[in-house]
């Protein structure tokens, strides 16, 4: 599973890295990333609980 940020609708929340801090991290201009690819299968739960609740609806998993 690879996780990816459309940095162009993110908005900056700090929602992901506080649901999964294992695969997201926020940058230091200030919008989040996707920086462990492939998803390691014990963060996938968690991983999809960051993208169920991101408000911008801008991480995509595939
Ligand atoms: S939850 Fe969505 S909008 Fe918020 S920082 Fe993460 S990617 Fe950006």
């Amino acid at each position: 599973m690879i996780a990816e940020v459309n940095k162009d609708e993110c908005i900056g929340c700090e929602s992901c890295p506080a649901f999964c801090p294992e695969v997201f991290k926020m940058e230091d201009d200030g919008l989040a990333v996707a920086y462990t690819n492939p998803v390691p299968a014990e963060f996938e739960e968690s991983c999809k609980e960051a993208v169920e609740g991101c408000p911008a609806h801008c991480i995509s998993l595939t």
